[in-house]
């Protein structure tokens, strides 16, 4: 599964493979600068030693020349990577991540929070981004101080085989280090977690914590949780500073070991004074190999983990995408029809069952039943957020399955509690369902939703913008610019879900006023939380587990069904 995660990543890097050659090129340029460099300061001591002053200056210019090349090249290296790599990664990824995404079926958006869909647009394509880059760096570097071993190798086999002893007992000690470090870092993640959640309770709790006089327990293990958290991270921080300077010891010893072998080589003539100084100067680079090496398996990880999470969105079965069909309605009119439908939000538990319900065209209904009954799920199938698992949701008498998108998404509005609003202003809101919409249009959905004349007591009118930086809306006023939004995208089934008990009465009125304004010409299904509020329509749809038990008018449920009739004398109360 990985694997093929992996391989199918490359297709963010498609469209650069020649940029990434010459990045990688510019990095072999700067490896190959870096393993000179030793070798022309030790050439520069012998000849200062030697006093050969032509030599000297010649060799000063050359090794100044290299080293200023080296720099600007990590300039142009970050120039090049910022401006003609990254930024394209960044596009590729999110563009496949925002496409895919939007794509995705609604349900996946109640399962995830808000969060969840800005961690894989904002942060796992920066860490792909960051990660393909300093792998190539890192790639160079152990290629740059693999190179620099072999020729240590060249100049004397003992004197390199002391180098290479060094770097496996360091290796060795590191990764211990590296793993004692992972059981203390986990160690410390759960005491912070513990402090966490004890903190939250704690402020959660406060009333009941000072009502019951809890003050002095909850201080005192507050305080040593606390207390017993920053030990943890103290004895993390000092271990990896010790296990630091034993690492540091190994290195000095080795260079200790090399300098005295080596002068012993020099005096007996096996090597000269300048091959010394090399192998001295590069005692780092031997070292950095493990770094490199941790580093890159490091880099490989953090890049299979957002590779991982971004192809787990997009592609894994856990998220479905949205599957229509390829049936047209032109002229849509707006009847509704459940046949033995059931369904569940998980395979063991059934939230609809066997549920038949007709509603015609440009009829007004309402959909009443206790809490958890299963209306906002009736909701959810007519706009095809979820798909019945059994039985036909029918749209003008077609299976909602066989229509195509335009026919769903253009004639089915949902009216939320809490319609979303965005940070516009709110004839820019509206117009973005319609971007010909002329003024007038404007005027006359504003006015059919009882919004009209508070825009126009706003001091930019239309013009007023929502949200951050702007006005507020209140619940009641967000629903009604829902309504004036829907009725402008020219919907023919507005589903309302009517607030439970968050609107007030005078908002609520105004509602229903608006609904009744366009009850002649649109389907119109209310989720009814309160009773009071649907007593004139058409018909209502009484829902008890799943199943419609009853329908009829307010009267006649009143009349026929004791429990409609104990739902609604409990509301009286
Ligand atoms: P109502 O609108 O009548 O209060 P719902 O249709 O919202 O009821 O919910 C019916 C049942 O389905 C409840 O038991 C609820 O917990 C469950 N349910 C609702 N939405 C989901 C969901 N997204 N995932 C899983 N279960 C859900």
């Amino acid at each position: 599964m990985k694997k093929n995660y992996i391989k199918k990543s490359l297709m963010f890097f498609k469209d650069l493979k020649y940029k990434l050659i010459i990045l990688a090129v510019l990095y072999l340029i700067i490896g190959v600068f870096s393993f000179a460099s030793p070798i022309i300061e030790a050439s520069l001591i012998t000849s200062i030693t030697d006093n050969l002053v032509v030599s000297v200056v010649a060799i000063a210019i050359g090794f100044l020349i290299i080293k200023m090349l080296s720099e600007w090249l990590w300039y142009i290296v970050y120039l090049f990577w910022q401006k003609k790599i990254k930024r394209n990664i960044l596009n590729n990824v999110r563009t496949y991540i925002v496409d895919n995404m939007l794509e995705l079926q609604l349900s996946n958006y109640d399962k995830y929070t808000t969060g969840f869909f800005q961690e894989r647009i904002k942060n796992d394509p920066n860490d792909i981004a960051r990660v393909a880059n300093a792998s190539q760096g890192y790639l160079i570097n152990i290629l740059t101080n693999i190179s620099v071993i072999i020729y240590i190798f060249t100049i004397n086999i003992v004197l390199g085989l002391i180098y290479v002893e060094g770097l496996i007992l360091a290796t060795i000690i590191d990764t211990y280090k590296q793993k004692i470090i992972k059981e203390k870092n986990r160690k410390l993640k759960l005491s912070e977690e513990k402090v966490n959640s004890k903190l939250s309770e704690t402020v959660r709790g406060i009333r009941d914590i000072k009502l019951l006089n809890l003050k002095e327990s909850t201080r005192n293990s507050l305080i040593s949780d606390l207390e017993e958290n920053n030990l943890i991270g103290i004895d993390k921080d000092s271990y990896a500073i010790k296990s630091g300077k034993l690492l540091r010891m190994t290195l000095f010893l080795t260079v200790f070991t090399v300098i005295i072998v080596g002068i012993n080589y020099v005096n007996q003539n096996l090597i000269t004074p300048a091959d010394l100084i090399v192998l001295y100067l590069y005692n780092s680079q031997v070292f950095a190999l493990m770094q490199n090496v941790s580093n890159l398996k490091n880099s490989y990880k953090e890049y299979e983990l957002a590779i991982e999470r971004i192809f787990d969105l997009t592609d894994s079965e856990k998220h479905k995408k949205d599957e229509f069909g390829k049936i047209h309605i032109d002229d849509f009119k707006g009847n509704i029809e459940f046949k033995n439908v059931s369904f569940g939000y998980t395979k063991n538990k059934k939230v609809l069952n066997n549920l038949n319900m007709k509603i015609k065209a440009n009829e007004t209904v309402a959909i009443v039943g206790s809490s958890g009954s299963g209306k906002t799920t009736i909701f959810n199938l007519i706009s095809y957020a979820y798909k019945a698992d059994e039985g036909e949701v029918k749209l003008d008498n077609i299976n909602i399955n066989d229509l195509d998108e335009k026919t769903i998404r253009n004639n089915v509005s949902i009216i939320t509690q809490n319609p979303y609003i965005f940070n516009l202003s709110i004839k820019d809101n509206l117009k973005l369902v319609k971007p010909t919409a002329t003024n007038k249009e404007l005027e006359d959905v504003c006015k059919k939703a009882s919004i009209h004349d508070y825009i126009m007591s706003l001091p930019d009118k239309y013009d007023t913008l929502l949200g951050e930086g702007g006005i507020n809306l209140s619940g009641g006023q967000k629903q009604r610019l829902a309504i004036a939004r829907a009725l402008l995208k020219e919907n023919k089934i507005l589903l309302f879900d009517e607030a439970t008990s968050a609107l007030d009465n005078v908002t609520q009125k105004e509602i229903q006023d608006s609904i009744e304004k366009i009850s002649d010409y649109y389907t119109i299904i209310i989720v009814a939380h309160r009773l009071s509020t649907i007593i004139n329509c058409d018909k209502i749809f009484f829902l008890e587990n799943g199943e419609i038990v009853d329908s009829g008018t307010h009267e006649e449920l009143l009349q026929k069904n004791k429990n409609y009739k104990k739902l609604y004398k409990t509301e009286l109360l």
